[in-house]
């Protein structure tokens, strides 16, 4: 398993030199956020390189801001008006899948990977055969083939730092421990929009309401997999990879205020908790600088003001996704990442307004048990294995939206 909890008793000597930083994912939450904390410390960090999907504008923008070599943009026919808003710049255009892979495997110090879904799969590993040091906030890439990517980074020695708020968190608390110590791993979440509301609520809820989370603001994927709580789903199995605990020992926990974001608890009965105000910011400072721990701006936690702490367990009959994500744990690897491909779709479809917000879990299933019913329940060998996959899942999950528009 690789080491992401131990932290090097003797710390090297800080270096001078900026970090050179490449963000994937740079027109989006995650990374409108790492760019926020890079500009707040302009002699710390350095940015190679930039990529988005089709935001041609935007990237251009971003790259010149944050004085980028490269910027690389997946749509291919986004080319043109990326070159031109870059004419004169200095900064190198680049476009196509193969771009934004060149630009992840950059030579830098850390890689923010902050893709949505499994499109960040090969760029993350990419990044990964490059020996840099990856912040993961690209949840799925563990989702869809977690021992690929941690058996890549051991091969290598690359370490993989947990960006995810949640993770970072568990990464903090570990510090200075082994994971034999541990007895549990508790993640915590906000329970979403729809924590309190009833089924037959949340049966006509529609995307504005449930794009709308309490805690966080974030992309519209994630905000979607709050509401549904298969994000927590999704990082259950994240945390099962990062931190090599079996399911049993991965707790979730509702805890509305969004302060605590991750807990360990020890052998010992003690439990370390790590708490910040919620804002991605923080554990992208924590990844970009660590071993150290740089000053950033932002909102300071004032605990008299938040008053109390409340914990609730997740009603699974409510929120079955999460119920769903752990048994697609413990099925193996080709479930998790049809898991995520169903959920891709579901959660597209619900956004697009062509299913109800409770059936995002119910196809999730029901895709999950076709795929098994196919013959697809083998664990994908290779990231070319685990994009077939991804592409079956798919497949599925379409061909059964269809059958449910068309009966
Ligand atoms: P956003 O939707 O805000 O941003 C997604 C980014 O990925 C954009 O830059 C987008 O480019 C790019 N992108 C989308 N599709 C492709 C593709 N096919 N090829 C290359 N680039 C692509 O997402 P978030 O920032 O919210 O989330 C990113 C990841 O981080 C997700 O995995 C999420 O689960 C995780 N995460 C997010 C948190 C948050 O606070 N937002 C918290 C914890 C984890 P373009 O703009 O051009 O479309
Ligand atoms: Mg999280």
């Amino acid at each position: 398993m690789v080491s992401v909890a131990a932290s090097p008793a003797v710390q090297p000597e800080p270096s001078t030199a900026p970090r050179r930083v490449t963000i994937l994912g740079a027109t989006g939450s995650i990374g409108t956020s790492t760019l926020s904390v890079i500009a707040d410390r302009p002699e710390a960090f350095a940015v190679e390189a930039v990529t988005a999907f089709g935001n041609a504008e935007r990237l251009a923008r971003v790259a010149k801001e944050a004085r980028a070599r490269v910027a690389g943009i997946a749509d291919r026919s986004a080319y043109d008006a990326l070159a031109s808003a870059l004419a004169g710049s200095g900064i190198e255009a680049a476009a196509g899948a193969a771009a934004v892979e060149e630009a992840a495997s950059r030579p830098v110090d850390v890689v923010v990977a902050g893709i949505v879904g499994s499109a960040g799969l090969a760029p993350t590993m990419a990044a990964i055969r490059a020996g840099s040091k990856v912040a993961l906030a690209n949840k799925e890439c563990l989702v869809c083939a977690g021992d690929l990517f941690m058996g890549e980074a051991r091969k290598g020695g690359v370490k993989i730092l947990p960006l995810d708020s949640e993770h970072n968190a568990v990464f903090q608390a570990l510090s200075g421990h082994s994971i034999d110590e541990v007895d549990r791993i508790i993640l915590t979440g906000s329970g979403g929009p729809f924590r309190d509301w009833t089924k037959e609520a949340m049966a006509a809820a529609n995307p504005d309401q449930a794009l709308k989370h309490p805690t966080w603001s974030m992309g519209p994927k994630i905000s979607i997999d709050s509401a549904t709580l298969m994000n927590k789903g999704l990082e259950v199995i994240e945390a099962h990879h990062l931190f090599g605990v079996p399911e049993e020992q991965l707790d979730v926990v509702v805890h509305p205020q969004s302060i605590i974001h991750g807990m360990v608890a020890y052998k010992d009965g003690s439990v370390i908790a790590q708490m910040s105000a919620p804002d991605m910011r923080m554990p992208i400072a924590h990844c970009l600088s660590w071993p150290q721990r740089s000053p950033i701006g932002g909102p300071r936690l004032d605990l008299t003001r938040i008053g109390r702490f409340t914990f609730e367990r997740p009603d699974l009959d409510r929120f079955p996704a999460l119920r769903i994500a752990r048994a697609a744990l413990g099925a193996g690897s080709w479930a998790t990442n049809i898991l995520n491909a169903a959920n891709e779709v579901a959660v597209a479809a619900y956004l697009a307004g062509n299913i109800g917000f409770l059936e995002i879990a119910r196809l999730v299933e029901e895709t999950i048990e076709r795929a098994a019913a196919q013959g697809l329940s083998h664990a994908p060998g290779s990231i070319k294995d685990a994009l077939a996959l991804d592409r079956e899942g798919r497949r599925i999950a379409t061909s059964l939206l269809t059958r449910r528009e068309t009966a």
